[in-house]
């Protein structure tokens, strides 16, 4: 279970340490812990076929068995040239989960191909119990470098050239990432959202 701390808990319905460091980072007003750490010892299968959904089902998932209110992050990357995979494959695009192999892979289907625009996406659902909603969605822009640059982030970062950073993310300082993130953006549109319900507090 968790440590003990002054600051509110807000429970992640997520695994993964780079996106629980990022948000924690970025929303340093909370704990941001990850579900397995509140001890539940779930696997959610993410059967939907969107960000959106996909964000939906995992919130959903970990507010039920929790009785709090849960945030969801579901993202990943669109490349143009590949018709907008891996998306919502983003994280298994290998099929074993490893970022290694799941670059490689990327760098493999993007051999010989010149438009190397791509975007990520992040879908953020906060769900309560009872069933509200409240969900928002960030993108961020870039190409596909043709090896890696970089060893910061997580994922496909060492392979992602951001336009608004002129540089790779995995060269790019957790704070400069932060700065522009799809993540930060959908974080942003979710807390100008709780803001209008004159509810600042996640
Ligand atoms: P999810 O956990 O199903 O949402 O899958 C997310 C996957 O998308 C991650 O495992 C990464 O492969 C990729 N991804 C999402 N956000 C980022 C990011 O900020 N940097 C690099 N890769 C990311």
């Amino acid at each position: 279970m968790c440590e003990k701390t002054d600051k509110p808990i807000l429970v992640l319905a997520s695994a993964n340490k780079g996106k629980i460091r990022e948000i924690g980072e970025m929303l340093p007003e909370y704990k941001v812990v990850g579900y397995k750490e509140m001890g539940l010892d779930a696997e959610i299968e993410e059967t939907g076929s969107t960000f959106y959904e996909n964000a939906l089902i995992k919130a959903r998932a970990v507010s039920d068995a929790l009785g709090l209110p849960a945030l969801a992050d579901d993202s990943g990357l669109c490349v143009n040239a590949l018709g907008g995979a891996p998306g919502i494959y983003s994280a298994r695009y290998a099929g074993d989960g490893d970022d290694k192999h799941n670059n490689a892979l990327l760098l493999k289907n993007m051999e010989n191909i010149k438009d190397r625009e791509a975007k990520f996406v992040s879908a953020l659902v906060l769900y309560y119990p009872g069933g509200k909603i409240i969900s928002a969605q960030g993108e961020t822009y870039g190409k596909i470098l043709y090896g890696c640059e970089g060893t910061g982030g997580f994922g496909y970062d060492p392979l992602f050239y951001s336009f608004d950073l002129n540089k790779s993310l995995g060269v790019a300082t957790a704070e400069e990432k932060n700065s522009i993130s799809h993540r930060y953006r959908a974080l942003c549109a979710l807390k100008e959202k709780l803001n209008e319900e004159n509810n600042s507090r996640i």
